[in-house]
């Protein structure tokens, strides 16, 4: 048992859990040559093929599901893993490191992926790319089994399990939550990682940027833990006085969310009369039922990204696109469902549909970019989408877009689409409303000509930050520079919905801004009438809007674009904010 530590990180997802920490790595990267004693060079080989057998083992069951699920076909990317894992002159290799060098098996191990990785360099042909991945993905099921626990091994741990990462994938995220995790504890990752909001879309709480904490506990087994991701403190070994603040804490929170449900269909109509639609952004089909019991004006983002994510390796069908889509129509009919085409690429990525290693994927093929790119794959997705407008109100939504002509290729692929389906005799209606995310401050900027393109525009703060500060999504370096309320900003959003407004299409936000109430007043000021939040936040983000007056709002964002430091702005909002009776949701920060 270790004594009480806290550690102080980001909050990412709301809530307070107390479990066990479970601690893994998912990264092969940072690993440390640990030198040996001659003796115990035996007991480390032997250490080496436990793991390699554990790990042959959940290669095969992985292969066995993906078989039964999906494909044999898919089945087979396993069969090239396995062969690494039993391919006798890689052992020797890793053994001959370990005898040599008198080092642990990690290290061993890694030195030996570098030298046959730097062979398949040497010779630059596609498909040692692909057997280069291969080794990568086997040897991480390696690295896991000797650091002790496997992500396949959880539900063994009895009770309730906050994994403690370094890092962790959006698609390992839904594949634990989904498991007997509660709460979610990494090393690196902000608010608005998909990771994050991942965790937030299955109701998990997370703290992120917790630098170092698995150096307390990566040999301890199911250490006692708390985790706050509203306030973003982790506590190991909580004393009985802090187990108690914590339980106490937790019943609070679930009175709170009773008392915000019982409101949750109510609309949200401000004190002068103005209605805000509150739309729900979706990740996981799961969600839908929260969307529409926490009140939600429809879906205002569906990521459709994550169906893919969650076949990998497999891709959908046109069949599964079409399936899910016609359930998220019919659940908020009858509101709109904003279905957004793959936004893969980025760190989202898309290994069987990326055909070459990107320097920096996020100023790369990502988004519209890769759809038009690989119409083949993607004529699916769109296939669907334009087969599922017999189901009621769906608006295609592209992610990305830079210029104009992305949504012309977009529509001529559509054209095209409809006469084959004419051709085939299927079913659709002509007249969808086509709109485009504006996630990026060209778009943002070009917003008068973008808006004579489309039906409406659905603005993406996530990216729009990130692109237009500078400012890295994922790095909690730079966390602090990471400015939802930077003047730039504010600028932007002011001139987009201004440019909407003129050309008179809709216009609403689905940034993660948009699930903070203290912003709601900002949002409102900027013309905004229309959000898109996590389905939990729907209650109070319409509870908010109730209990603002909307009318002088466009002149506090006014004052707020000119002001010039982040402090200037919060003692400015904090002045009109605080004299409102507005209980938690009175004060504004950048
Ligand atoms: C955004 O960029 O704000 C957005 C909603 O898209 P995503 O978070 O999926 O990049
Ligand atoms: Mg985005």
């Amino acid at each position: 048992m270790g004594e009480m530590t806290q550690f102080e990180g980001l909050g990412a997802a709301d809530g307070a859990v107390i479990g066990k920490a479970v601690c893994i790595s998912t990264r092969i990267a940072d690993i440390f040559q640990i030198p040996i004693l001659e003796s115990e060079i035996d007991a480390e080989i032997a250490r080496f093929h436990q793991a390699v057998e554990a790990s042959v083992v959940e290669l095969s069951k992985m292969q066995e599901r993906v078989g039964e699920e999906l494909s044999n076909e898919l089945a087979g990317i396993f069969d090239a893993q396995t062969l690494f894992l039993q391919d006798p002159s890689f052992l020797r290799q890793v053994e001959h490191h370990i005898v040599q060098e008198a080092v642990n098996a990690e290290w061993a191990l890694q030195e030996t992926v570098s030298e046959i990785q730097a062979r398949f360099d040497e010779i630059d042909a596609e498909h040692l790319r692909e057997r280069s991945e291969d080794l990568k993905h086997a040897c991480r099921y390696v690295v896991r089994n000797l650091r002790g626990m496997h992500l396949h091994q959880l539900s063994e741990v009895k009770g309730e399990v906050v994994i403690v990462a370094d890092d962790l994938s959006p698609s390992d995220a839904v594949r634990l939550g989904r498991e007997n995790v509660v709460g979610f504890v990494i090393e690196h990752g902000s608010r608005t990682s998909h990771t994050t909001i991942i965790a937030r879309s299955l109701g998990i709480p997370a703290v992120v940027g917790v630098a170092g904490i698995r150096r307390q506990i990566s040999d301890q087994a199911e250490v006692p833990i708390v985790v706050d991701g509203g306030d973003g403190h982790v506590i190991l070994w909580p004393d009985p006085p802090t187990l108690e603040l914590y339980r106490q804490r937790l019943k609070d929170n679930e009175r709170r969310e009773l008392q915000l449900l019982e409101t949750s269909l109510l609309a949200a109509v401000s004190k002068d009369g103005i209605e805000v639609k509150v739309m729900a952004n979706i990740d996981l089909p799961e969600e839908i039922g929260d969307a529409v019991r926490f009140g939600a004006a429809g879906v205002g983002l569906y990521r459709s990204e994550f169906l893919y994510i969650e076949k990998s390796p497999a891709l959908p069908t046109e069949e599964e696109h079409v399936a899910l889509y016609r359930h998220l129509i019919e659940a908020v009919a009858p509101h709109p469902a904003i279905i957004r085409t793959y936004d893969l690429g980025g760190r989202k990525i898309a290994r069987e549909v990326m055909e070459t290693k990107e320097e920096n994927p996020v100023l790369g093929l990502r988004g519209i970019r890769l759809t038009l790119a690989r119409p083949d794959i993607f004529k699916t997705q769109i296939r669907a989408l334009i087969r599922a407008t017999i189901f009621g109100e769906l608006w295609i939504m592209l992610p990305l877009v830079t210029i104009v002509e992305e949504i012309r290729e977009f529509r001529r692929v559509a054209e095209e689409v409809m006469e084959e389906l004419e051709e085939e005799g299927l079913p659709f209606h002509r007249d969808f409303k086509l709109g485009t995310m504006i996630e990026v401050p060209g778009a943002a900027v070009i917003s008068d000509l973008m808006a004579k393109e489309v039906d409406f525009f659905s603005i993406g703060t996530n990216d729009l930050i990130q692109y237009s500060l500078a400012v890295d999504r994922n790095n909690e370096h730079v966390a602090d520079l990471y400015r939802p309320l930077h003047p730039a900003l504010i600028r932007m959003l002011k001139m987009i919905t201004s440019n909407a407004r003129h050309a008179g299409i809709e216009v609403s936000l689905c940034g993660e801004m948009a699930s903070d109430p203290r912003l709601t007043p900002i949002l409102l000021g900027c013309g905004l009438r229309r959000v898109s939040v996590s389905p939990r936040q729907v209650p109070s983000i319409k509870r908010r809007v109730r209990e603002l007056t909307i009318e002088g709002l466009e002149q506090v964002v006014e004052r707020c674009a000119h002001l010039s430091t982040g402090e200037e702005v919060d003692h400015y909002l904090d002045s009109v904010f605080q004299s409102e009776p507005v209980g938690e949701a009175g004060t504004v920060r950048s």
